[in-house]
Order: C-alpha cells, then sequence, then structure tokens
C-alpha cells in the first residue's frame, strides 16, 4: 500500500517513518512512502508557497497554484488513491476509518497544511478533509503520519498477526483488557492467576470482563445500548464488585 505526502516539509515525513514496525513494513516492501513538496511547483522567483489572506488577517495561507499541482503530481504516484486534506476542521478519524482505509490497494495521498491553512479552493482537488481532534497543531505532517500508523496496522503483513490489531482498543468495541507480561511478580504486584493457569476459556472470560470494565469505567459511551446475554452478566458483576469498593472504601 502506497502513501503519497504533499508537504512542504518532506524531511519531517522521512525522519518519522524510519523506526520500528513502519520502517521494517517499508524495507520489506509491504507499504511504501513518497513526498511531493509544493515548493518544487512554485512559479515564482523565490519559490514561494504562502500569501496573505484576502480580508486581512494574522498569518499566511497556503497558495492554490503550487499545492494543486502537486496534488495533481501526487495522483499520478498512485492513481485511483483518495486525497485526504488534513484540516482541524475534517470529519474526526477513527480507528474504524483506519480499518477502511487499509483495504484500498490504490493507496492514499495526504495533503498536510501549515501556517493558517489552504486557500479554500484547492479542496475541489480533495475527496475528503479529517481532523485528528478538537487541538490546532503548526502542520499536517504529525495528522498525516498518524494516519499512515494507524492504516498500515491493518495492512497484511505488517504486524507479526492482524489479530493483535483487531484485538486491540476500539476495534473490537471496548477498550483493551490490561496485559501482563514476565516477572510474576513486580515491586509487590502480582500477574492475575487466571492469567497463568492456562485454562482458555477462563482467559476468554476475565479478558471480556476486564475490557468491559475499563470501557465502563473510561469511555461508557462505547458500551453497546443492548449488552448481549454473556455481555450484560458480566457488567452485572462489574457494577456490583464496584459498588462493594466504594461501601468497603467508606468503611475504613
Ligand atoms: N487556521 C486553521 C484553522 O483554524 O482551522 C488552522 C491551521 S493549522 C495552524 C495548520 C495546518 O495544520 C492545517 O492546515 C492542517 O493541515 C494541520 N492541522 C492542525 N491541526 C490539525 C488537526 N487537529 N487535525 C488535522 N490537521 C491539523
Amino acid at each position: 500500500m502506497k502513501f503519497v505526502f504533499v508537504t512542504l516539509f518532506p524531511e519531517q515525513i522521512e525522519a518519522a517513518a524510519g523506526h520500528s514496525v513502519l520502517k521494517r513494513a517499508l524495507d520489506a516492501g509491504i507499504i511504501a512512502m513518497e513526498c511531493v513538496n509544493p515548493r518544487d511547483f512554485s512559479l515564482d522567483r523565490h519559490h514561494s508557497v504562502d500569501d496573505a489572506p484576502f480580508g486581512g488577517g494574522v498569518g499566511m495561507v497556503l497558495k492554490p497554484e503550487p499545492v494543486v499541482e502537486a496534488i495533481k503530481a501526487a495522483k499520478a504516484k498512485a492513481p485511483g488513491a483518495p486525497v485526504i486534506a488534513l484540516s482541524p476542521g475534517g470529519v474526526t478519524f477513527r480507528q474504524s476509518l483506519a480499518e477502511t482505509w487499509a483495504k484500498n490497494e490504490s493507496g492514499l495521498i495526504f495533503v498536510c497544511g501549515h501556517y493558517e491553512g489552504f486557500d479554500e479552493r484547492i479542496y475541489h482537488w480533495v475527496d475528503r478533509k479529517v481532523s485528528i481532534g478538537d487541538f490546532v497543531l503548526t502542520g499536517g505532517e504529525l495528522p498525516a503520519l498518524l494516519i499512515m500508523d494507524a492504516v498500515s496496522r491493518f495492512v497484511p503483513g505488517v504486524l507479526g498477526k492482524l489479530a493483535s490489531a483487531e484485538e486491540d482498543s476500539f476495534s473490537s468495541g471496548l477498550l483493551e483488557y490490561p496485559q501482563y507480561t514476565r516477572p510474576v511478580v513486580f515491586e509487590g504486584m502480582e500477574v492475575p492467576e487466571v492469567l497463568r493457569n492456562g485454562n482458555h476459556r477462563l482467559i476468554a472470560r476475565w479478558r471480556r470482563k476486564e475490557a468491559l470494565k475499563a470501557t465502563y469505567l473510561l469511555r461508557p459511551d462505547m458500551l453497546p445500548a443492548e449488552p448481549d446475554k454473556q455481555d450484560a452478566k458480566l457488567l452485572q458483576e462489574i457494577k456490583e464488585e464496584l459498588s462493594q469498593d466504594d461501601s468497603s472504601c467508606q468503611g475504613s
């Protein structure tokens, strides 16, 4: 799968992708990335890519000509790939989008803004505006890298086992259950016995219950409105245990 970045700062993209899982996937040719710099398409003597906003105001706006020419060049490198502009005003990126986009064999094109953002007319060449959250960063490079990372985890072969992406928080519809590795006892804290007894049915039940508990405590908005019988029973147990904990705290 190919990721093409339209960016004024290709060094930032290259530096961030050169490590760990993404680097291995790039080296193995499972994913590929390329950058296109709008500055290379600027026609004036100073290779300028920004200009003052019409109507006044602080900051500079990215000029349409070099950005659109760079998008066209990116499309030639990844024909058929959707063009995604990074923008705080876009739809919020989520795990479900990562999973869907990973199936897109033609790849993805990211258009990274800077300064005060793009001249509005570039959106004629864009398929989707995407935000990574309700805050404003200095540029679209970090959001684009973040999306490449999340999408790549669903590309077959990038992770050792695809199952590990599918069991992660959000993919299962719940936050993930706690994970442990050796040693069994660390600073007086012991790995739950159930994880060490080899009973896969009990391990699966414990994991489901812990995932439900984490979600109930931290992201109750993610819980299904009508849980199935098994989840409803586990949630009831969780609520009872938490209320017991509460009353024993008040008693002490
Ligand atoms: N004036 C713009 C606004 O208020 O929406 C903010 C521009 S921001 C300083 C510069 C660039 O960073 C944006 O064009 C976009 O590409 C990127 N960016 C900043 N925050 C982002 C976010 N939360 N999600 C996605 N991209 C973001």
